[in-house]
């Protein structure tokens, strides 16, 4: 509804605004897809199983709402072949079959980057930093940056292999479902929030402990940029995000303000083998998704980043029928005045208990004497000098804009 919409623009445009400074441009990708490309995020996330919104359409083909953007920018990296360093942001809402709840909705809308063409750990920390720098451009403060490292595809095999050997030896302890996702993919165990299963994923091998010397270096290197801008971190070894197509860097952002179940306001990662999965030439790239319900919740919870009052600056009262008004309004809309009015020919009491209620900080009346004389009648309604004044309607603009430039 106007208000809380405002409110999320105001936060899309910092957000973009945030992005374009740093070199990122702006894509828009279709609500829809093929299937396909959302099968390739891995058939083991729920997201892919459980969660997609897909239908046959009139022309045979399977096509999903698209759950996340990521595969989407890349197919569209894919089929467009842009140079690189290709740095884009996005915005937009996305849609799972979920059980809804405070923050977690079947619609629910994302703010993201993603940056392919390089594997630069610099450029890890620069997509890091951007999102932290955003968050405290909101006025967000309680907000923990959760990173870790899940190797590559010469150092996670064997991770995975002691991982399950691990859990083989206390299977029967986990949860039932936790079970079942063990025998397909012993990774996504860690992302249990099963009370049941916690014990035993504390004690599970992590994945930094076993990255190939490579993999560490880029790492470290992730982590000194990140040290250089003053951006803190926990290292959180078991963090495992929901999408299987996830190498090397993944992090994640809790908020302290608000409940558990529901405290991650973004997340994202590298994903070196999804432009090829797709079909094009093989491009690492790196990015992250931030959920703006979430983050509004949060700046409730934090007394940050109000709803603006989505008040006009000038009340039009016309008592000459109504046409006069429609022609000052046109006016002010060009001078980048805000403006209400009534409608219906209303009296003039009436009108100015409507411009009383409005909110706004000046009425112009406009009457057959001012029809007849050229003139306009300002009226403030704020503040201790409500004297009215008449003035020319030719510096009508000029007398509106500086009564409301002094009164801020
Ligand atoms: P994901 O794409 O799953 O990594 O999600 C990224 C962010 O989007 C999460 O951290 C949440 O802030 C937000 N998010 C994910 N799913 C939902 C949902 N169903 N409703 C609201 N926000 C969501």
């Amino acid at each position: 509804m106007p208000g809380d919409a405002e409110r999320h623009r105001a936060l899309v445009n910092v957000f973009g605004e945030t992005a374009r400074l740093a070199g990122f441009g702006h894509v828009i990708t279709p609500i829809f897809e093929d299937l396909g490309v959302f099968k390739r995020l891995g058939e083991s996330t729920d997201v892919v199983n459980k969660e997609m919104y897909d239908f046959v359409a009139k022309d045979g083909n399977h096509y999903a709402l698209r759950p996340e953007l990521t595969a989407s920018v890349v197919r569209a990296f894919v089929q467009h072949r842009p140079a690189v360093p290709w740095k884009v942001w996005y915005e937009g809402p996305q849609f799972r079959y979920e059980r809804p709840q405070a923050g977690r909705y079947r619609q629910f809308f994302q703010i993201g980057v993603e940056a392919l063409g390089t594997d630069d750990p610099a450029l890890d920390a620069e997509v890091i930093a951007l999102a932290w720098h955003f968050y405290a451009a909101l006025g967000l403060r309680n907000i923990t940056l959760l990173l870790n490292s899940l190797g590559d595809p010469t150092c996670r095999p064997a991770y995975l292999v002691a991982l399950t050997d691990y859990f083989d030896t206390r299977r029967t302890e986990l949860s039932e479902q936790s079970q079942h996702t063990l025998q397909v993919n012993p990774l996504r165990v860690l992302d249990s929030k099963r009370p049941q299963d916690q014990a035993i994923i504390d004690e599970a091998p992590v994945m930094v402990d076993h990255l190939s010397p490579e993999t560490g270096e880029h790492f470290a290197g992730v982590r000194s940029v990140l040290d250089r801008l003053e951006v803190p971190y926990d290292i959180s070894p078991r963090l495992v995000r929901g999408l299987d197509y996830y190498t090397r860097t993944t992090f994640e952002f809790a908020s302290h303000a608000l409940d558990g179940a529901q405290n991650a306001l973004g997340g994202g990662g590298r994903y070196d083998a999804l432009a090829s999965d797709l079909g094009g030439p093989e491009t690492p790239g790196i990015g992250f998704a931030l959920g703006v319900d979430r983050i509004l919740l949060a700046c409730d919870a934090e007394g940050v980043f109000p709803a603006g009052a989505e008040v006009a600056d000038v009340f039009i009262i016309d008592v000459t029928g109504g046409t006069e008004a429609a022609v000052l309004q046109r006016t002010m809309q060009s001078a980048g005045i805000a403006s209400q009015r009534a409608y219906d020919a209303r009296s003039m009491k009436a009108q100015f208990r409507a411009a009383d209620k409005s909110g706004a900080q000046i009425a112009v009346v406009i009457g057959d004497d001012e029809v007849a004389s050229g003139t306009i009648t300002i009226r403030p309604l704020m503040g201790e000098n409500r004297d009215q004044v008449t003035v020319d309607s030719a510096t009508l603009v000029d007398e509106l804009q500086t009564r409301l430039s002094t009164s801020g």
